[in-house]
């Protein structure tokens, strides 16, 4: 498992609301939204009891402690949100992505998750977003909705209600897989068609990750951008799955998962 992490205040703001966290098991976007800074309380605060409870739960199947490590991360800031005037109206997205025996995604608001498998992007999560809505029914375009003047009304976050929804989902990951987990600051000045290229191109992760920030600043960098690239290796790919890789190469992989077995026991 290798990784980057990257995250930026832009060019524009004067704080950054952003929070990540990132240790080779767990990785974490949160974007924060509030009045007076609070958006960067919220996004940490989120961050922050979201791992607190999952570390207290590791014993639970972990697309349950995913959910109910978000929903209680959820229910502190919503209380935090009533019992303090400057804190009123907090919240922020939430985008974890668990590699533990397999991949799990827990995903909330309007940050992204992506995988690039073969050169080829994928986005993993959903926008809870009023554009992303329209453009499902048909109304707007994806196009229409880059441009869209309420492109930034998110319909879920954490700390606004009590009542959440999390999309929750086990990715099929195999060796060689490239997850992105960014913020609204990458994808609201970047098309699919440039992370993918961005992605494809660039071997290295710290310098993916900073050609990645760098694009995003040179677009106007208005927004708060960041950015976790990380790369799978046949160890974090769950044995199981091998089958599905095929032939030669999933041959050579089970044999390097036994010797790798072999020198730890
Ligand atoms: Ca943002």
């Amino acid at each position: 498992m290798r990784y980057a992490a990257l995250t930026d205040t832009g060019k524009v703001r004067e704080n950054n609301e952003d929070a990540y966290y990132a240790d080779g098991r767990l990785f974490i976007v949160a974007d924060g939204m509030g009045g007076h800074q609070s958006g960067e309380v919220a996004s940490a605060l989120a961050v922050q009891e979201f791992l607190r409870y999952e570390r207290d739960n590791r014993h639970r199947d972990p697309l349950r402690r995913l959910e109910e490590a978000v929903q209680a991360a959820n229910r502190v800031l919503v209380t935090r949100a009533a019992g303090d005037s400057a804190l009123k109206g907090m919240g922020t997205t939430f985008t974890v992505l668990l590699v533990e025996n397999g991949a799990y995604l827990g995903h909330v608001g309007d940050s992204r998750a992506y995988l690039l498998r073969e050169g080829t992007l994928n986005p993993l999560t959903r926008d809870h977003s009023l554009v992303e809505r329209m453009v499902r029914e048909g109304r707007i375009t994806r196009g229409e909705a880059r441009s869209h003047p309420r492109r930034n009304v998110i319909l879920q976050a954490l700390g606004l209600a009590v009542e959440l929804d999390v999309d929750l989902a086990r990715v099929d990951v195999r060796p060689g897989d490239r997850v992105l987990l960014c913020t609204d600051g990458l994808t609201a000045r970047l098309e699919d068609a440039e992370l993918e290229s961005i992605l494809g191109e660039e071997s290295e992760l710290w310098e993916c990750a900073r050609r990645l920030v760098e694009e995003a600043n040179a677009r106007g960098g208005e927004d708060n951008v960041t950015v976790i690239v990380i790369d799978l290796d046949n160890a974090d790919v769950p044995f199981s799955s091998a089958d599905e890789v095929g032939g030669e190469r999933a041959r050579r992989w089970l044999s390097r998962i036994r010797r790798r077995g072999d020198r730890g026991g």
